[in-house]
């Protein structure tokens, strides 16, 4: 045993190694330590017998330095045929936009500077005459997320105090976040209503009581109903709570703005009923930022303000600044340059001639077997669930390797594809064409 721990190379000769001429040797160093420690260890709990010669040991203190050093977040082509997904990262951006608020990023910026005063300003501001131009609205906060926008208003308006919202409505979104015990943790008492299938206005009529400050709606997101189903329009919830003198919020979650094509009212429709308080988020079916927004009552968004728990989700500068563009493109209807709705209402002819140039490249290789097809890509993001968006897709199928194989092997390479059925599926609907090339590199790889 004593052997085996003295035949272990030393600190210093590992770091003198070329090995690692060119690397951090504070890092290599910790690395090391660590190494020769786990080895130790085992050596002393008689796990191993034998010392790994030096050069093993040399590879493995390398190997896990350059896994530390590697960034994990790497770029993905998306050929899964489903717009918004929280695992990618949901919204993308284009690169004029990035190119336009770069200086806002790398100089100093009046974030939270008022100018013309010399003295602190507020950062929602940038942001409050563009989103009430828009909505016709009275006044707008941004914060971090929907899901912080959520607890903020319940926090502020609803605390020991009954919130009413139909059985139908207690959604659960992605990543376990649940309405019903989101409102009793902001310190809200859930009132539910109605039924899951069935909620009538005389139902929350019913439920108002002295304890009262809220009816609620919350979009249902990821989820549809069908058969027996009724539930109250947002413009009615609104007139009754308005009438007994209670806050009417409506949670739209994936709200857009007005310019997809389904059969759910847009946020600009909403805002024309004057809520008295609405909230979305930023990087769903919007297309820009993770950001929570709240838009409605001046009075209602200055008693937000006045909540403490606000600085604990506050929107940071990035985000802000990417959703002045993003709310701006849509204020100056330039929102089909927003990369989600661009793909969203991509035309079917241009997503065929998409698809046929990708089979182009691909069918040089001997090695595949490609067809077009026709299939059906989603919104996704827990956005309309009900609806299909008609798309192409390259099905593939390879002469030696598995379909599970190769699914591998393309997410490897940094390319997200369907499985379906003995064969892979690359739909085109949120592939933007430079990628086209590098799609086709990976195959050609495959060649033998
Ligand atoms: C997605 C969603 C949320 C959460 O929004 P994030 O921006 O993801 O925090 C809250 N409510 C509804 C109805 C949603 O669809």
């Amino acid at each position: 045993m004593q052997e085996s721990l003295r035949s272990l190379p030393k600190i210093d000769k590992i770091l003198e190694n070329k090995e690692f001429e060119n690397l951090n040797k504070n890092l290599v160093k910790k690395i090391a330590q660590k190494t020769l420690q786990n080895l130790r260890n085992q050596i002393l709990e008689n796990k191993i017998t034998q010392t790994p010669n030096t050069n093993d040991i040399l590879q493995e203190i390398k190997k896990h330095y350059n896994h530390i050093v590697s960034p994990s977040i790497k770029p993905l082509i998306n050929a899964t045929g489903v717009v918004l997904q929280t695992n990618f990262g949901r919204s993308i951006f284009n690169e004029e936009m990035l190119d336009k608020i770069k200086p806002l990023l790398t100089n100093y910026n009046n974030l939270e500077y008022d100018i013309t005063e010399g003295k602190r300003g507020e950062r929602y501001q940038h942001l409050t005459d563009i989103i009430c131009a828009l909505f016709d609205c009275e006044d707008a906060l941004i914060v971090n997320n929907n899901a912080a926008a959520v607890m903020l208003i319940i926090n502020t308006f609803s605390k020991n105090k009954e919130v009413i919202l139909s059985r139908g409505e207690l959604v659960e979104i992605g990543g376990s976040f649940r309405i019903p015990e989101v409102i009793t943790q902001s310190g809200g008492i859930l009132r539910e209503v109605g039924s899951t299938n069935k909620t009538h206005l005389k139902d929350y009529q019913n439920a108002i009581n002295e304890n009262t400050t809220m009816i609620m709606k919350v979009h249902q997101s990821n989820f549809a109903q069908i058969g027996f189903v009724q539930s109250v329009d947002y413009q009615d919830l609104s007139h009754l709570a308005k009438t007994n003198n209670l806050i009417d919020y409506y949670d739209v979650g994936s709200g857009y703005i007005d310019d997809i094509n389904c059969d759910e009212p847009s946020l600009l429709e909403i805002a024309k009923t004057k809520p008295s308080l609405v909230s979305f988020s930023g990087d769903k079916l919007l297309g820009g930022p993770q950001a929570g927004i709240i838009f409605g009552k001046k009075d209602l968004i200055q008693s937000l303000k006045q909540n403490h728990l606000l600085r604990a989700i506050r929107i940071d500068k990035i985000n802000l600044i990417l959703l002045q563009e993003i709310f701006l493109a849509y204020l100056l209807g330039n929102q089909s340059q927003i990369p989600t709705i661009k793909m969203l209402n991509q035309p079917f002819e241009e997503l065929l001639h998409k698809a046929q140039e990708l089979q182009n490249i691909l069918e040089k290789y001997s090695s595949l077997r490609t067809k077009i097809i026709t299939t059906e890509s989603k919104a996704g993001g827990g956005s309309l669930p009900h609806l299909d968006f008609p798309s192409y897709a390259i099905q593939i199928k390879h002469n030696k390797l598995h379909t599970q194989d190769l699914h591998l092997l393309l997410r490897k390479n940094g390319i997200v594809a369907r499985a379906f059925q003995d064969t892979i599926l690359l739909d085109v609907r949120c592939i933007d064409i430079k990628h086209f090339k590098q799609i086709g590199i990976i195959f050609e790889s495959l060649e033998e």
